[in-house]
């Protein structure tokens, strides 16, 4: 996969400092992020810096900030019942080892509740997987327009199919 610098973290800091991105995505005011499911709740994407083939990020449509403070019991599970609908779509639409699925975000710039969907292909040596296969210190994956298309398009169709 092609590869270019990741964006330079003060920009990307000052970005999300201004706006909730996840909250633009979820009203469809912020259309550069290629979405792959939606439903009343929830939001899923594709990560637009991704360091692995096939990343997607899930989202609740709402603002919420603690990943599980913020959340009854059943609110989070409804929402990890669509992380586990999308990560098996992801398995389908990519070669996958093993799907890696965290939560991380911070207080200082990215505050709204997201999943990272990032699935790690076969055969990356032990050393590159885990947090190394998730560093941008290589940069990330450069996706023309269409290629991204085709890869939402192969995930949305996993999740028909699902
Ligand atoms: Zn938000």
């Amino acid at each position: 996969m092609r590869r270019i610098p990741a964006p330079a973290l003060e920009e990307y800091l000052e970005r999300s400092r201004r706006a909730c991105y996840l909250c633009e995505v979820a009203s469809g005011r912020d259309a550069r992020h290629a979405l792959v499911y939606e439903d009343d709740l929830a939001i899923a994407f594709l990560n637009r810096f991704p360091t692995l083939h096939g990343y997607v990020i899930v989202a609740p449509r709402e603002h919420r900030e603690q990943v599980t403070g913020d959340f009854s019991e059943d609110e989070y599970a409804a929402l990890q019942r669509v992380v586990h609908r999308v990560g098996e779509a992801v398995r389908r639409a990519v070669p996958t080892e093993r799907l890696y699925v965290l939560s991380l975000g911070s207080q200082q710039g990215n505050r709204h509740v997201h999943w990272h969907l990032a699935p790690l292909p076969p055969g990356v040596p032990f050393e590159r997987q885990q947090l190394a296969a998730l560093s941008w210190d290589d940069g990330v994956i450069d996706l023309t327009p269409a290629e991204r298309d085709e890869l939402a398009e192969r995930i949305r169709q996993a999740l028909r199919a699902g």
